[in-house]
């Protein structure tokens, strides 16, 4: 019976740890060879073709026809010579992941014969069948046809034999249906809406590029043991499973050294990053066993967004050929931490400068103190905008429990910009300043230390923390879409940066000098937004009394965090902000919901078939070795037996009233779900469904860890968490 399981740890013991790859090539002779980037597009398009592709590259504008048959010329001569035989646009579909839909080369020549094609219509322009992606009821069956077009300031790569080729999918009526069209415009928004606040310091400044730099965290199991637990296959968590009587106590795994066998994946993952361009640096064991990181050096925004999401599939394909699986679930395995994916955000300027830096002089520290501020006021007022984006299924496991931020918003800001806040409070006024005030107060500004990456605490509790350069967005989930977060977050701070300037404006049109001005307004704001501000442990029961007090949100029912997407300021910063019409959120807020309940119902299903056909039999088999221990004893011994079966007797009744409630509860399950589903519209069973279903997947879990204690080990059909999690000790 428990045949899987054994054969899978069998195996494992068999495992020999590969050979690591010293791959003898240099990393700057590999990197980027299988991207149509610009060294590729120099030697393969024509020198006229070259330079309009580099400025529609550059401006992020939309190409013609006649200029995409001369890059699909060149392209195509590219992806030949590196071994691509097919083409697919691939996109970004509200789902989990990317799509992809391949074409061949393949096709009839004007004389019959078999030739290789790719045209600009095929590179520009595509309408996959793609009716079955989620699309919050936008698209009509009538209407179905989705389009993808190309994005051209994300370049073009190659996976196995395919060109893959970055697009947008919009729906027939132009309606966004994926995470890079809005993303893409919350970065124009925030480009446009920052240059206006930098032109108040630096007419130079005409665009400002958003840098992420993504944290990739994930846990590796093997993947005998992977196949033989139906939940990890079907859901990506392990749904029952007792704690291993070890786990990370001892915390003896966070950056230890890494086991040979991963290091031997790692190498690999390294090589494939780098030959895709993706500049992959930082790899380490994480806290929990089993968990490890992967971190690139930051690029502008799309950029690292697709990359992501490309790493997200290499990851997964290579850990197969090295026999692992890789878990992206933000919570795979309960008791021990969960996986996030830190978003590491900046803002910097065509002249060079990070507008998250303070600067050499006092004007610098002035712009940065403005675009400090502005981040505290859009994270105060758009706190329920991020946890939307940040707060669903599998991340909910992890918010709010003690190891990742909580699902209150903050901002850490660190003891040296607090002072400084706290000098603007303190010496700004609503008179007007005297010059010697003004002198004191730029002075003050003037005098932070250019560099405070080395001096920031490193507060691991906050949610938003100021790292010295950059913001650091911690709730983001492993498995999620950073362009959700990033969309949010650039159309929040850039609906603020909007606010700001009207304010500033106004006062300059009243009379007052632009620096008083500035001072002045960015004094208020830092008033207004002091409740968002929190130094101290974000993890602590304190803080959420004390945030509770501010007036801060604190949610963390899905359905409800998902509602606030339709709020009022919602709507101002994202339809207000040209990022997504009304229909567009409204669909979106409906596709979220969807998720929700069909990530569940999966959940309560496989649940379900889980403990009937696995479990209670294997309890049932176990008692009735039990009871024919019981009866024999007796057989021989009579009466006296009784006094010595005592603990099994014991064992046999608490087994049936495990099994007992066991079935009951997966029969209420069964009934809720009935409910929920029957009910008019997704959001009211999306409720259903966190209220009445998803606690009870926790009192069956509950009872059967207790079944597997009571279990002989060897009959146990699952493989067991400290199998899973130290299978590299
Ligand atoms: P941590 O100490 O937070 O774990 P890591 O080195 O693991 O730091 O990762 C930090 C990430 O932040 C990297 O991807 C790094 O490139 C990125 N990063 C550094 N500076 C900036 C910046 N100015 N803007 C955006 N991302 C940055
Ligand atoms: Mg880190």
């Amino acid at each position: 019976m428990a045949t899987l399981r054994f054969k899978a740890l069998q195996d494992l013991m068999n495992k020999k740890v590969p050979d690591i790859n010293f791959n003898e090539k240099r990393v700057p002779d590999i990197y980027g060879e299988l991207v149509f980037n610009d060294e590729a597009m120099k030697k393969y398009l024509q020198s006229s073709v070259y330079k309009q592709v580099r400025k529609a590259i550059d401006s992020g504008e939309l190409i013609g026809r006649d200029l995409a048959d001369g890059v699909a010329a060149g392209m195509k001569a590219w992806a030949i010579d590196h071994g691509a035989v097919h083409y697919t646009h691939w996109f970004q579909p509200l789902t989990d992941g990317t799509a992809e839909k391949h074409d061949g080369f393949i096709n009839y020549g004007p004389d019959g014969k078999i030739i290789e094609e790719f045209a600009g219509k095929h590179l520009a322009q595509q309408e996959p069948d793609a009716s079955s992606f989620p699309n919050g009821g936008i698209r009509q069956t009538f209407e179905a046809r989705g389009y993808t077009a190309w994005d051209v300031t994300s370049p073009a790569f190659i996976v196995g034999t395919t060109l893959c080729i970055p697009t947008i999918f919009i729906s027939f009526t132009g309606d966004a249906l994926d995470y890079k069209t809005p993303l893409l415009k919350a970065l124009h928004a925030i480009d446009e809406a920052a240059v206006d606040v930098c032109q108040y310091f630096d007419k130079n400044v005409t665009k400002v590029y958003s840098n992420l730099g993504w944290e990739q965290e994930y846990f590796l199991v093997d993947r005998g043991l992977f196949l033989a637990r139906p939940d990890l296959v079907l859901t990506g968590r392990t749904l029952m499973g007792h704690a291993s009587a070890k786990n990370q106590q001892l915390d003896d795994h966070y950056f230890g050294s890494i086991p040979e066998r991963v290091a031997c994946y790692m190498r690999d993952l390294e090589i494939e990053c780098h030959r895709l361009g993706i500049p992959a640096k930082t790899r380490h064991n994480e806290v929990a066993p089993g968990q490890f990181e992967l971190a690139p050096i930051y690029e502008e925004v799309n950029i690292a967004n697709d990359h992501n999401q490309l790493l997200m599939d290499v990851m997964k394909r290579l850990a197969r050929k090295h026999g692992f699986e890789v878990l992206l679930h933000e919570k795979p395995f309960a008791g021990v931490n969960g996986s996030g994916k830190h978003n590491n955000w900046s803002l910097c300027t065509n002249t060079g400068v990070n507008l998250f830096a303070p600067g050499k002089n006092p004007k610098g520290n002035m712009v940065f103190l403005t675009f400090l501020t502005n981040v505290l006021v859009a994270v105060y007022k758009g706190q329920d905008i991020l946890r939307a984006q940040v707060l669903n299924a599998g991340n909910s496991h992890r918010l709010g429990a003690n190891e990742a931020p909580p699902a209150i918003m903050s901002v850490f800001l660190g003891t040296q910009v607090s002072a400084m806040l706290n000098s603007i409070v303190e010496k700004v006024s609503d008179n007007k300043m005297t010059p010697e005030e003004k002198t004191a107060l730029k002075l003050g500004i003037g005098r932070l230390p250019e560099i405070l990456i080395d001096n920031t605490d490193r507060n691991r509790t906050s949610p938003f923390a100021f790292t010295g350069d950059r913001f650091e967005f911690r709730a983001v989930g492993a498995s999620a879409n950073c362009a959700g977060a990033m969309t949010a977050v650039s159309a929040i701070v850039a609906h603020q940066l909007r606010e700001f300037k009207k304010d500033v404006d106004s006062l300059i049109d009243k009379g007052v000098k632009k620096d008083e001005a500035i001072f002045q307004i960015l004094r208020r704001l830092i008033v207004e937004s002091a409740p968002i501000h929190f130094d101290g442990n974000g993890y602590s029961e304190e803080w959420k009394e004390e945030a509770a007090r501010r007036g801060l949100t604190n949610i963390t029912d899905v359905p409800e965090s998902i509602d606030t997407m339709l709020s009022d300021h919602s709507k101002e910063v994202f339809v207000g902000g040209g990022i997504l019409t009304e229909r567009e959120l409204e669909a979106r807020h409906e596709v979220e919901m969807e998720k929700f309940v069909k990530k569940v119902q999966i959940e309560a299903r496989v649940m379900g078939d889980l403990v009937i056909n696995h479990i209670v039999p294997t309890a049932i088999t176990y008692q009735n070795i039990l009871i024919q221990n019981v009866k024999g004893m007796r057989d021989i011994m009579g009466e006296e037996a009784d006094s010595l079966t005592e603990n099994e007797r014991d064992l046999i009744r608490k087994m049936s009233e495990h099994i007992k409630i066991i079935r009951n509860t997966v029969q209420q399950m069964i009934d809720a779900r009935k409910r929920a589903n029957k009910l008019p519209d997704v959001r009211q069973t999306s409720y259903a469904y966190s209220n009445d279903v998803r606690p009870l997947l926790n009192v069956v879990r509950y009872h059967v860890d207790k079944l597997e204690l009571m279990v002989d080990n060897e009959m146990w059909p699952l493989p067991k968490y400290r199998e899973m999690l130290f299978m590299f000790d």
